[in-house]
């Protein structure tokens, strides 16, 4: 088959040029390949670049230098190569052999060919090759359908998503990031083939979510796709279609969650959170008898369905203590005082606090219209915070203007007595009844500790 040719302007990094022209000077095929090149012509700089060639890693080793090379992945033909200081994947043409399991090709064989290489793809915008003069090798029709921003396999789907469920969610996921579309045979056979995800390992599930969920199209990927994410997140089922009864609310929970996805910033632990903020909503409903839904204790009931499903899917423990937090938090109310911004940043710290209000932002922009004046609030809730960071106002035990020492210096004996002196002092600066200043600490925690005795 012969391949559609095009040209691009585009300056390659220098150490990915000259790697090229390298191997290319010994004889050998070189491009840059895979989401590099489909970055570089929808006009978005690649984070990383691949190379593929025809040369055999021995052959790429022996070009470079073993100095120069680590076999990071050897037996998939994958060397990676220093150039000008940077580490750059280069890879033999290769072709998968036959997947055993949906997730593993039982072994890989080298070739000469790049057409075989990229027939091997995932979708026919991934398909793509670029050399070093800037000539786009397309094989499989993939600058056409990045024309039209359309999302196809390279081949039969069925076959496809066979040999790899995770290319399901793969391509869920460069949806959600860029709004392609999914041509309609690869888009029915996804749902078709939903359930061989079960098959694939939890961390290469998580590993293509969490990156979904950041994309700019989430909400629509995950509101068409939703049976398929119902797989390996059976708890959002309940989520679809449940009314809530509530003045506050137009949207069912499913929703009003997705609504409520498109406003938080693209971080993973924020989406994250805001995914799962009203997941225990189901199960926590009543109707009042005034015709009113409540959903009381759901933000603690989400948050532990938050943390099964985090460690399940074994997101990292950061990620997931972060998340579950902002999830148990997102109903506590951050009034636009001092005393409350204080008694906030004292429980949460200031990166949590930031993450909070986020989270509520976003949670109450996808509320009726009659909740905006709480947007309002949580703004002037956010200028207090600036300011009390501003000022480095005390909220910590680390920011208290005496220690331990001081306290013993007073007589105080060290052990529960004095923790719990030292709590009161801090309560009462956060309340904003004492100063934090040595001479006003001493004094009091003189007092506190003569009243005990
Ligand atoms: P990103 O921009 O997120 O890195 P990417 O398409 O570059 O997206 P990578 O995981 O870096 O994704 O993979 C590089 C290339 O390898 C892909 O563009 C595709 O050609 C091929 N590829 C990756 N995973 C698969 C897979 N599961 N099945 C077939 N081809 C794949
Ligand atoms: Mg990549």
């Amino acid at each position: 088959m012969t391949s559609g040719m095009i040209h691009v302007d585009y300056k390659l990094p220098k150490e990915i040029e000259m790697l090229l022209r390298r191997l290319s000077g010994h004889g050998y095929e070189a491009y840059v390949v895979g989401g590099a090149v489909r970055d570089i012509l929808i006009g978005k700089t690649p984070e990383d670049y691949d190379v593929t060639t025809s040369a055999l890693p021995e052959e790429v080793i022996a070009v470079f230098g073993e100095k120069y090379c680590h076999p990071t992945g050897i037996a998939h033909g994958t060397v990676t190569v220093v150039s000008e200081g940077v580490p750059v994947e280069v890879t033999t043409f290769r072709i998968d052999g036959d997947y055993m399991d949906s997730r593993h090709p039982d072994h890989v064989s080298f070739t000469r060919s790049l057409e075989e290489d990229v027939k091997r793809r995932d979708f026919t915008i991934n398909a793509l090759a670029l050399s070093s003069d800037g000539t786009v090798i397309d094989y499989c029709r993939g600058v056409e359908d990045l024309r039209k921003r359309l999302l196809r396999t390279v081949g039969d789907p069925k076959q496809r998503f066979s040999e790899d469920a995770l290319r399901i969610l793969r391509g869920l996921r460069f949806a959600a990031e860029h709004g392609f579309k999914i041509e309609k045979e690869t888009s029915a056979m996804m749902i078709r083939k939903k359930d061989s995800l079960s098959d694939l390992s939890v961390e290469r599930i998580w590993k293509e979510f969490s990156k979904l969920i950041c994309g700019t199209y989430c909400a629509s990927v995950l509101r068409r796709y939703f049976e398929i994410f119902t797989v390996f997140l059976p708890e959002i089922a309940p989520m679809r279609g449940f009314e809530q009864h509530n003045p506050h609310h137009i949207y069912d929970v499913w929703e009003h969650t997705l609504a409520a996805m498109t406003y938080v910033p693209a971080t993973v632990t924020l989406r994250a959170a805001v995914l799962f903020h009203d997941i225990g909503k189901p199960q926590c409903f009543e109707l009042g008898e005034d015709g009113v839904g409540h959903f009381r204790g759901h933000p603690k009931v989400s948050a532990v369905m938050a943390d099964a499903i985090l460690r399940r899917l074994k997101a990292d423990n950061d990620t997931r203590e972060t998340v579950v937090l902002l999830v148990k938090a997102h109903d506590v109310p951050l009034e636009p005082v001092m005393k409350s911004v204080r008694r906030r940043l004292a429980q949460y710290g200031e990166e949590r606090v930031r993450l909070l209000l986020e989270v509520k932002r976003a949670d109450i922009s996808a509320h009726s219209a009659r909740s905006a004046y709480r947007i309002s609030e949580l703004s002037r809730f956010e200028t207090l915070l600036d300011q009390a960071i501003k000022e480095q106002l005390c909220f910590s035990y680390s920011s208290m203007d005496i220690n331990g020492k001081d306290l013993i210096g007073l007589g105080i004996p060290p052990g529960v007595r004095l923790g719990s002196i030292k709590k009161q002092l801090l309560n009462e600066i956060i309340e904003g009844t004492l100063k934090n200043e040595k001479t006003s600490l001493l004094q009091r925690a003189e007092a506190i500790w003569k009243d005990s005795q």
